[in-house]
């Protein structure tokens, strides 16, 4: 049974339960936060303070300019934008390579999606939207890495598509620290239920990279398979993939079951599909068969144990499926 977990390395914005350290002085009890530490190595950052701006300190502002983002203090009338900038770059130094960053939301600069951007600091009006200075350099220096803010994390949607993409992404890093033909096939096999949930036919195209019919070198087929690895997870499952895969999986054990024991399996995941059961409901009923008849293969599965069970939660922050 899939009960091994890596530790993911995750960015994490200090304020969110680390340091009181935002502009008030305060910091953010973050209940998600909390329950990642004892799975997950959090490495805790904040841009702001660690430029020296100081704590606490007048808020700073995101506004768009000639030459680009730029960060103004409006109370001291300063720019900061470049000694922020060179705290920023030395953090991505430090930390070449992690599996994904759970950052702040709304914040000029840990913010992802929601940071307001001003024209300038003579002009107060909001421009729009976007990402922080820190936030929009996270997107890129670690695309297709698990990157969201613990706003949007209070959809269980999102936050299930962050930790199965986190815990997924820590376990290709450690196999790719030594990569072997053999690891990346079984690595694809494991993934098999997952993927195939994920998006079929991005598993397929992963599934000619480890056929590695070119006898590529096992580094260069890992490189490859990151590639492709990184669009399947791209977006949250989608429920009519993850239906097909829950019936394929119920395939592996259904003719060891009475007709009235498939059909309690088979109602249980159309409760699923009317969103009344969560997924986690269906995967632990086909898991409890699986371990009933022994079942190797599907015990093998990343699917029905994706993350530590201790990180599974059903609150939400009533968005429900539309959220993507
Ligand atoms: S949002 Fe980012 S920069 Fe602001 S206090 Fe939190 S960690 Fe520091």
């Amino acid at each position: 049974m899939n009960n091994h977990f890596p530790r993911p390395k995750i960015l994490v914005s200090r304020c969110l339960g680390f340091a009181a350290c935002r502009y008030d002085g305060q910091i953010l009890k973050n209940g998600f936060v909390d329950q990642l530490k004892d799975h997950v190595d959090l490495i805790a950052v904040c841009p702001e303070t660690d430029c020296g701006l100081g704590i606490p300190r007048a808020p700073i502002r995101l506004c768009r300019s000639d030459q680009g983002l730029v960060v103004y203090q409006p109370a001291t009338g300063q720019e900061v934008t470049a000694q922020l900038q060179a705290t920023i770059n030395a953090i991505l130094a430090d930390h070449p390579q992690v599996d994904g960053a759970l950052l702040k939301s709304k914040s000029p600069s840990c913010g992802l999606f929601d940071t307001k951007i001003y024209r300038g600091i003579e002009k107060p009006q909001p421009l729009g939207k976007g990402a922080g200075l820190f936030g929009h350099q996270v997107f890129r220096r670690y695309a297709g890495t698990a990157i969201e803010d613990e706003m949007r994390l209070t959809n269980q949607i999102l936050r299930e598509h962050f930790l199965i993409k986190m815990f997924t992404l820590a376990r290709f890093r450690l196999l790719c620290e030594q990569p072997t033909m053999g690891a990346l096939v079984a690595f694809h096999a494991n993934h098999k239920l997952l993927f195939l949930a994920y998006n079929q036919s991005r598993f397929r195209l992963a599934g000619k990279i480890v056929a590695n019919h070119e006898r590529l070198p096992a580094a260069e087929v890992a490189q490859n398979y990151r590639l492709e690895l990184a669009r399947i997870l791209e977006a949250p499952m989608r429920i009519p993939g993850v239906i097909n895969t829950l019936f394929h999986a119920l395939g592996w054990v259904s003719q060891h079951l009475g007709t009235e024991e498939k059909h309690h399996v088979i109602n249980t995941i159309e409760e699923y599909r009317d969103e009344r059961l969560p997924l986690q409901a269906v995967t632990r009923l086909i898991e409890a068969h699986a371990l009933r008849f022994a079942n190797n293969y599907l015990l093998s599965q990343v699917f029905l144990r994706p993350y530590p069970r201790a990180l599974a939660g059903l609150h939400d922050s009533g968005r429900g499926r539309a959220v993507r």
